[in-house]
């Protein structure tokens, strides 16, 4: 087993490059392998191969290599196979030692006669291209801190404080390209209609969106009739709505994170719009993390109202909602939520509807998550329709109160 090489774009010629040999290109894939020797072998490759990870020979993942701030790293390409979970080449494990999320995004725009006409598609998240993106920056930024002292404004310095600092998109660092908020979208297209952009990454969070067939129109309010709008057109941006459901998405608010760049294909005429947008409903406009269904909702509604409570007396207590999933001595798990810590962590686990399909595994995932921390079940489909809202109180107050330690003074 070894990785191979090919030309970039033609994976059916195994090609041989004079110094790098088959030892060198499986260091590539040994995570203790030194930078040096690493970067001088991702250099004799860079721009002209590709290189296929021998992981899963059933649909071989291609990575292609990428120069920035006088570096090398590996960068998977979008839509060219899977690597298996483990795999230190996965998007997953790459990012780990370079600190560069790299994605490809595969170039949707075909022409204007020729492409689909409803480029919208519900996805699972982990088979959105720039999911990885969002996971590592909402998670640097904190985002899975559920806290009362969260707000619009602190998560928004946050994202462009902490959030991209030393992470790069498409070998563009993100904290030369990204921008919170639509409202500057004609100065956006502006820049790289100059040439002072090539790409550009914009963030917000919106409240809602309206879909006419054509396009999908995104609203955020800061009053009852005070908003901000924008569309994307179907027919030139991938529309990517991430949720668990395959056709259904939860309420709002969503975070709305697109790109900016040059679709066109014709060199003389420059079309600036996004070529992607990736869509995925967050908790509140002050709490940013990620959710799956309105039953999570609710359940932090419930926590923050505890939270409250609870800091007003002088007792903390952290409530986190984990974007990856935790080892456990019994095996790998993802609570939905976390309150406090060792030795008084306590874990709530929200049982929406897509997971009945799968209660068994839900099931035994709980029992891997027991091994870390007292699990409460809020399950809206066991409860009495009437006592939805007193069966999340009780459980939301009951892992506070059980989590909580006193403030010190
Ligand atoms: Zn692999």
């Amino acid at each position: 087993m070894t990785l191979k090489v090919v030309e970039k774009g033609n994976l059916d010629i195994n090609v041989h490059i004079a110094g790098v040999n088959d030892v060198a290109l499986s260091s590539l894939k040994n995570p203790s392998l030194d930078v040096k020797t690493k970067q001088k072998n991702l250099a004799l490759l860079h721009g002209k191969y590709w290189i296929g990870c021998d992981c899963n020979n059933e649909s071989t993942p291609y990575l292609t290599i990428r120069k920035s701030n006088n570096s090398y790293h590996l960068v998977n390409l979008n839509g060219h196979g899977h690597h298996i979970k483990n795999c230190s080449l996965s998007t997953e494990n790459i990012k780990r030692d370079a600190v560069i999320i790299g994605h490809v995004i595969k170039d949707n725009y075909i022409s204007t006669d020729h492409r689909p006409h409803d480029m919208k598609r519900h996805l699972p998240y982990e088979e959105c291209a720039v999911y990885p993106l969002i996971k590592k920056i909402m998670s640097k930024a904190g985002f899975e801190s559920i806290s009362v002292d969260n707000s619009y404004h602190t998560n928004e310095l946050n994202l462009l404080d902490a959030g991209i600092e030393g992470v790069s998109f498409n070998s563009h660092p993100l904290s030369e390209i990204l921008n919170v908020g639509y409202g500057h979208f004609k100065k956006h297209k502006q820049s790289i209609l100059l040439g002072e952009h090539k790409e550009l990454i914009i963030v917000d969070v919106m409240d809602e969106y309206v879909d006419d067939g054509k396009c999908l129109t995104f609203k955020k309010y800061y009053s009852k009739s005070f908003f901000d709008s924008f569309k994307f057109f179907k027919s030139f941006t991938q529309i990517d709505l991430l949720s668990t459901s395959p056709s259904k998405m939860c309420k709002g608010p969503y975070l709305v994170i697109s790109n900016l760049k040059d679709i066109s294909l014709n060199a003389n005429k420059k079309f600036i719009a996004p070529s992607f947008v990736a869509v995925i409903p967050v908790a509140s406009k002050s709490q940013w993390c990620l959710i799956k269904n309105d039953y999570e909702r609710q359940m932090i509604a419930q926590l923050l109202k505890s939270l409250e409570w609870y800091q007003k007396r002088q007792y903390a207590c952290t409530v986190t909602k984990p974007f990856e999933s935790i080892n456990t001595p019994l095996g790998h798990c993802h609570p939905d939520f976390i309150i406090g810590s060792v030795p008084n962590r306590q874990i709530i686990e929200v049982m929406g509807g897509e997971e009945r399909a799968y209660e068994g595994q839900k099931l035994t995932s709980h029992i891997i998550m027991s091994s870390i921390g007292k699990v409460y079940v809020y399950d809206p489909f066991k409860a009495n329709g009437k006592d939805l809202k007193k069966h999340c109180f009780d459980i939301s107050t009951k892992a506070i109160t059980m989590a909580k330690s006193k403030n010190k003074q």
